[in-house]
């Protein structure tokens, strides 16, 4: 079972996926937890690179870079997780890939979905699971240093909240949204009332 959480910044994810990871690890569940980008070596450097607000590139360049962070991930534990039978939750994976390097204009959410597909190499979500929040109260929640990706702005993270929206039924699998402007117990609730497996 391959369980993603996704949405724009602020809406609880990691939050939530520690919440999900104890609830299923206390049903007795193997529970593996990655992060797209991130997880491996190269991920990890990948991601540093790709949140670095010195580093100027190509909206292209940068989603190659992402999907070479995940086609690592796979191919490194996730793929051989899976089929031992482990519940893999991925903090992102390709639909937040899709909808970020998109959203811009440069590149066209269809060719990042064929792209995604062969970074992918046959694996694709069971569930995924969208965090949806108005982009005005996440950049509220978020606050900070804005990292590379965060200085956009708020118009930039509201067209990215209505591309995830829109892209999500392409995910692969069983998709839902959830409202994440409540407090992180209803919204974990909420997650609790969705059957994942
Ligand atoms: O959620 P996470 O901490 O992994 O996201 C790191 C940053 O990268 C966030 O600001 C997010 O908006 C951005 N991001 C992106 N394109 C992706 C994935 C994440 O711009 N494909």
């Amino acid at each position: 079972r391959l369980i993603t959480l996704d949405g724009i910044d602020g809406v609880g994810k990691s939050s939530q996926i520690e919440i999900l990871t104890e609830r299923l690890r206390s049903e007795g569940r193997e529970v593996l937890c990655v992060r797209d980008p991130g997880s491996t070596d190269l991920g990890t450097k990948l991601r540093a690179m790709l949140l670095d607000s010195d580093l100027q590139m190509h909206r292209r360049t940068e989603a190659m870079l992402f999907m070479a962070s995940r086609c690592e991930m796979i191919e490194s534990t996730l793929r051989s997780a899976l089929a031992d039978g482990v519940t893999v939750i991925s903090d992102r994976f390709l639909l937040a890939n899709v909808v970020y390097q998109s959203v811009g204009g440069e590149v066209d959410s269809q060719t990042l979905w064929r792209l995604g597909r062969l970074a992918c190499g046959g694996i694709q979500p069971d569930v995924t699971l969208l965090l949806d929040l108005p982009a005005e109260i996440s950049m509220r929640r978020v606050g900070g240093e804005p990292d590379r990706m965060e200085s956009r702005g708020v118009d930039y993270m509201a067209k990215v909240r209505q591309a995830f929206l829109d892209e999500l039924p392409n995910a692969g699998g069983r998709t839902h949204v959830i409202d994440a402007s409540g407090t992180i117990e209803r919204v974990a609730e909420a997650i609790a009332a969705i059957e994942l497996f």
